[in-house]
């Protein structure tokens, strides 16, 4: 066994905290990596809380991996010692169902092997997440990292980013494609960069007004106050998709009235309690639809890991300290966060406790 040091939660209300724990010694097939950056997600937060549902305690979350690689099994030809790869959400799934065969790993019907929170094939325990010194993954579930970016800034990319990628690629955003942006956090962020890539036309709508200015800074074209509702009555039937990041309940008849005809509403937030059903007259009036998506394949993520290298595209990021991730949480739920933060893993050592050990 491989000597690793995390940042835990031990509960889910108490504060998270360092925690010494083991990684299996890499087997043929395993890429061992030495984490520099990890980003926070969202859905860290969610899942450490148990509002997704019960989770075994001590668990690191952390699924948005950046680092070098250290050691490598026997086996793999992918990777080599030394090379800048990340990590995303997933590190293993079936690789026999359907969905499998169709590389779309994300949507195995056995359940993908979550980063965190999931049971490894290899050793039967649970998987423990990126906020840690070091990783060990199949090769098949690691991938590289353009060289040209700033590697904190690419850390969310392996969430934030192929989250919002995929559904902007299986909705065929593009030149002359209309898409709102809901919620302008890290997946929002990132959303309104890729369209504006993409060549789409980018509306965000925010509950945040302060965030206006930031917004057009990300690439946005319009900004719209969810709140005020005669800019959102004005945008009614505008738009082709609608990338809705945010991770609370809320009505959603406003948004699907924004939905051009055949236009489509995409859920990407995990909210814990359902939001209210939209009314039928919203769908059938313009035969719009409703959507939800799942972070990407591995292939999308490479897709698109090499698209931001060619566009230089990053995340803007809050470089934090480890000790810094109980306040980054409490930033989070208050929706000030600019747009992510990530975890600078040096700072992660035994004496660097963490507020109040568990
Ligand atoms: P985040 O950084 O906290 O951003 C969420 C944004 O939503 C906020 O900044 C805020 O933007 C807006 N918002 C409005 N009302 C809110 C409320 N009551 N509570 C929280 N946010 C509110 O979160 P994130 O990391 O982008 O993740 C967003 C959601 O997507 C989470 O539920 C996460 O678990 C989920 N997620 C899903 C996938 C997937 O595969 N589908 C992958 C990753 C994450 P404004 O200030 O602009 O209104
Ligand atoms: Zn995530
Ligand atoms: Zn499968």
């Amino acid at each position: 066994m491989i000597s690793a040091l995390g940042i835990a939660a031990f509960d889910p209300t108490g504060p998270l905290a360092p925690w010494s724990f083991t990684r299996r010694e890499p087997g043929p097939t395993d890429v061992q990596i030495e984490i520099l950056y990890c980003g926070v997600c969202h859905s860290d937060l969610h899942t450490v809380r148990g509002e997704w549902g019960d989770i075994t305690y001590p668990q690191i979350p952390g699924h948005e991996i950046v680092g070098r690689v250290s050691a490598v099994g026997a086996s793999v030809t992918r990777h080599q010692v030394g090379d800048l790869v990340g990590v995303g959400c997933m590190v293993d799934s079936c690789r026999e169902c359907d969905p499998c065969k169709r590389g779309l790993e994300q949507y195995c019907d056995e359940g993908n092997t979550g980063t965190y929170g999931g049971t490894e094939s290899q050793t039967g325990r649970p998987t423990q997440g990126g906020y840690s010194s070091t990783i060990v993954v199949d090769q098949s579930f690691v991938l590289r990292v353009p060289p040209s970016l700033d590697l904190a800034g690419v850390a969310p990319l392996l969430c934030a980013g192929i989250t919002t990628w995929s559904p902007l690629r299986e909705w065929k955003v593009g030149p002359g494609s209309r898409v709102g942006v809901v919620g302008l956090g890290g997946l929002g962020h990132m959303a309104v960069k890729l369209a504006r890539a993409l060549g789409a036309h980018v509306v965000v709508l925010t509950t945040s007004a302060s965030k206006a200015e930031d917004a057009y800074r990300l690439g946005a074209h319009e900004v719209v106050v969810s709140r005020d509702e005669e800019a959102m009555r004005a945008l009614r039937k505008s738009l082709h998709v609608i990338i809705d990041t945010v991770g609370a309940p809320h009505d959603l008849n406003e948004e699907m009235r924004l939905l051009a005809l055949d236009g489509t509403l995409v859920l990407l937030g995990g909210s814990p309690e359902p939001h209210p059903s939209p009314g039928a007259f919203t769908f059938i009036t313009q035969r719009r639809r409703l959507a939800g998506s799942l972070i990407g394949s591995i292939a999308e993520t490479q897709e698109m890991l090499d698209f931001c290298g060619e566009h230089g595209i990053m995340s803007d990021i809050e470089l934090i300290r480890a000790d810094q991730i109980n306040e980054a949480y409490e930033r989070m739920l208050k929706s000030d966060v600019k747009y992510r933060f990530v975890i600078d893993m040096a700072t992660l050592t035994p004496a660097s406790s963490a507020p109040a050990s568990p």
